[in-house]
């Protein structure tokens, strides 16, 4: 099983960090020793002192594919869940800096929470999809999936263009502005329309 994010797929917070708005996807990938499930607690490593929560709607494959073609991505997916992209931004800024790769400010231990996955029928349409993030009570972000750069099936055509797609595979579609630290104490809840989908807590 592999863990795909897309990065910069949402242009509000592509601005927020100064990045360019991108041409295409820009990929990244987690080890599956990144994920944590069952609103188990995420420990703040002592590597970094600046961990950010970025919250995004995660596609479960269901369909092993490469070379899929856009009009065919659908069934691909039959789940649509929440997770977060946590992110030493910190250790981030100083690999960019370097234009060295990001695996230890994204893909640490612990980096990808994962909540319960809800049924793609459930929603009415793919690319008006709400999700939010909330801290202590606190909305801190929020999305609409119409606010992507990179649909999510755009996002399944491109990047089975370079890795076979098998069943079990995650991808980590991107999050909107919003972004920022955690703290221990936190606690963490995600939501797709209305329904809470995660909730853990900072350590
Ligand atoms: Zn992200």
């Amino acid at each position: 099983m592999k863990i795909i994010c897309i990065g910069r797929n949402y242009a509000s917070h592509a601005k927020e960090l100064n990045n360019p708005i991108p041409e295409e996807p820009v990929i990244f990938m987690k080890p599956d020793s990144s994920l944590i499930r069952n609103n188990q607690p995420f420990f703040i490593p002592d590597f970094s002192t600046d961990v950010h929560h970025e919250v995004e709607l995660v596609v479960k494959i269901n369909k092993l594919g490469k070379h899929i073609e856009k009009k065919f991505a659908h069934k691909y997916y039959h789940e649509i869940g929440i997770g977060i992209d946590f992110t030493a931004r910190d250790l981030q800024s100083k690999m960019k800096e370097k234009g060295l790769p990001w695996e230890k400010a994204k893909g640490f231990d612990g980096s990808a929470p994962l909540g319960k996955f809800v049924p793609k029928s459930t929603f009415s349409d793919i690319e008006n999809i709400n999700f939010h993030l909330d801290i202590n009570g606190k909305r801190v972000q929020t999305g609409n999936t119409s606010n992507m750069l990179f649909s999510i099936d755009t996002i399944v055509e491109h990047v089975s263009k370079y890795f076979t797609l098998k069943i079990g595979d995650l991808i980590y579609t991107g999050t909107p502005e919003g972004v920022g630290p955690v703290k221990a104490g936190d606690r963490l809840a995600c939501f797709i329309e209305e329904e809470e989908l995660l909730a853990f807590n900072i350590r």
